[in-house]
C-alpha cells in the first residue's frame, strides 16, 4: 500500500483509522450478515448508525437541544436555495461576499426575496474578512448569510458577526468540525460533508428550532427542512453509506479527545505552514495573517510557469492536489483534520527543498 498525502480541497482524506474500520465492516456490518452499502434504511441496524451518528455529532460538536441536526443530499450548494425557501418570511434577506461560494448563495437567493449585499472583499481578491457590527445588518432581514471559512481563498471569520435578532446563516462546509464552535450564536449552520466529516453525498444542517416551519407553500418538500426534520431526515433514503462514514469519523475525533484536542492539533499544522511561507522568499500566502484559515492555505510563486513546475514536482513526489481552484491558479494546500502533522512537516521539507533548488538555478 502506498497512500499519498492528499491535499484535496474536497472529497479529501479520511483518517486511515477509518477507512481501515470501513474495510473490516465492509462484507459484515456488525453481524448483520450484510454490507452498509446494502442495508434498509429502515432497518432497525441501520437506524442505529443514523441516530447514534446523530447523537455523536450533537455530543462532539455540542449541538445545544433546541437545535435539530439534519442529514441531507444534494450539497451545500442546494442549501443556496434552500435557506431562502425556509427563512424568507418577510421576503428580506443580508449577504456578506467573502469568495465564490457565498457569492454563488447570494445569487441563488436573489430568486426568492430581497437580497442585500452588506458586504464583499472582493476589492482585494477575497483576501481579508470585512469587519462587521451589529448597525451593518438589517434589523428586519429575515437572517443574515455568510460562508464561515473560504475554501478556495483560504481566509475564515476570526469573529462571529454579532447580528443582533436576526438568525445568522453559516455555510461551515471547509471548517465542519475542525474546532469548536459556539453553534448557538448561530441560526443554522450546514455543510456539505466531503471536506472533513465524510465522503461525497451528504449535507449536514444544523438548525435551530424556532426557525423551522416558515417554508413558502412552494417549497419542494425534499428542501424542506421541517418536512426533513419530522422524517428524522428519511423523508427518502437517506446517504446512507456516507452517515456511516459520518459516524465513524465522529468516533475517532472523540477517541483523539473531542473537538478541543483537535482544534489545537488543526491549528499548530496550519502555523507550521503559514510560518515557512512568511519565511520564504519564493512562496507566499496572499490572506491578511489574522484572517487565515487553518484549513485551507493558499499560497503562490511570483510566476505561474513556477507554480506549475512546484505543482508538478510536488505531485511526483506523493504531494497531490496542490493546484489551487481552477478559477484563482496558484496553489493550495487543504489540510483537513485526517492530514496527520507529519503530511505537513514533509510538505514543509518539500516546499524549502524546491526553494533552495530554484536559488541555484
Ligand atoms: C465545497 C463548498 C461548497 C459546495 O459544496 P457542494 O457540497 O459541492 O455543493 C459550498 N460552500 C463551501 C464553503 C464549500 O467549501
Amino acid at each position: 500500500m502506498n497512500r499519498v498525502y492528499n491535499f484535496s480541497a474536497g472529497p479529501s482524506m479520511l483518517p486511515l483509522e477509518v477507512l481501515r474500520q470501513a474495510q473490516a465492516d465492509l462484507l459484515d456490518y456488525n453481524g448483520s450478515g450484510q454490507s452498509v452499502l446494502e442495508m434498509s434504511h429502515r432497518s432497525k441496524v441501520y437506524e442505529e448508525i443514523i441516530y447514534g451518528a446523530q447523537q455523536l455529532l450533537r455530543e462532539v460538536y455540542g449541538v445545544p437541544n433546541n437545535y435539530k441536526i439534519l442529514f441531507l443530499q444534494g450539497g451545500a450548494s442546494t442549501q443556496f436555495s434552500a435557506v431562502p425557501l425556509n427563512l424568507l418570511k418577510n421576503g428580506k434577506a443580508d449577504y456578506v461576499i467573502t469568495g465564490q461560494f457565498s457569492g454563488k448563495a447570494y445569487k441563488e437567493a436573489q430568486k426568492y426575496g430581497d437580497i442585500r449585499l452588506v458586504a464583499s472583499s472582493k476589492d482585494k481578491t477575497f483576501s481579508y474578512i470585512p469587519e462587521l457590527s451589529r448597525e451593518d445588518f438589517s434589523s428586519d432581514a429575515d437572517y443574515v448569510h455568510i460562508c464561515f471559512n473560504n475554501t478556495i481563498f483560504g481566509t475564515k471569520f476570526p469573529y462571529i458577526p454579532d447580528t443582533g435578532d436576526v438568525p445568522l446563516v453559516a455555510d461551515v462546509s471547509s471548517c465542519m468540525l475542525s474546532e469548536p464552535l459556539d453553534i448557538s450564536k448561530f441560526g443554522v449552520i450546514y455543510g456539505g460533508a466531503q471536506k472533513n466529516v465524510a465522503p461525497a453525498g451528504l449535507t449536514v444542517v444544523i438548525v435551530r428550532d424556532d426557525l423551522l416551519g416558515a417554508a413558502a407553500p412552494s417549497c419542494p418538500v425534499m428542501l424542506n427542512w421541517k418536512e426533513q426534520a419530522d422524517n428524522d431526515s428519511m423523508y427518502n433514503t437517506p446517504p446512507c453509506w456516507s452517515i456511516y462514514i459520518c459516524k465513524l469519523v465522529l468516533e475517532w475525533i472523540e477517541r483523539g479527545g473531542g473537538l478541543t484536542a483537535l482544534g489545537q492539533r488543526n491549528r499548530k499544522k496550519a502555523a507550521l505552514l503559514y510560518k515557512f511561507l512568511d519565511g520564504s522568499e519564493l512562496f507566499s500566502n496572499p490572506v491578511r495573517p489574522q484572517d487565515r484559515s487553518i484549513m485551507n492555505v493558499t499560497f503562490v510563486t511570483p510566476d505561474s510557469e513556477t507554480n506549475a513546475k512546484f505543482v508538478k514536482n510536488a505531485d511526483a513526489a506523493g504531494f497531490v492536489n496542490l493546484k489551487g481552484h481552477r478559477s484563482v491558479g496558484g496553489m493550495r494546500a487543504s489540510i483537513y483534520n485526517a492530514m496527520p502533522s507529519e503530511g505537513i512537516e514533509e510538505l514543509v521539507r518539500f516546499l524549502g527543498e524546491f526553494e533552495r533548488k530554484q536559488a541555484l538555478k
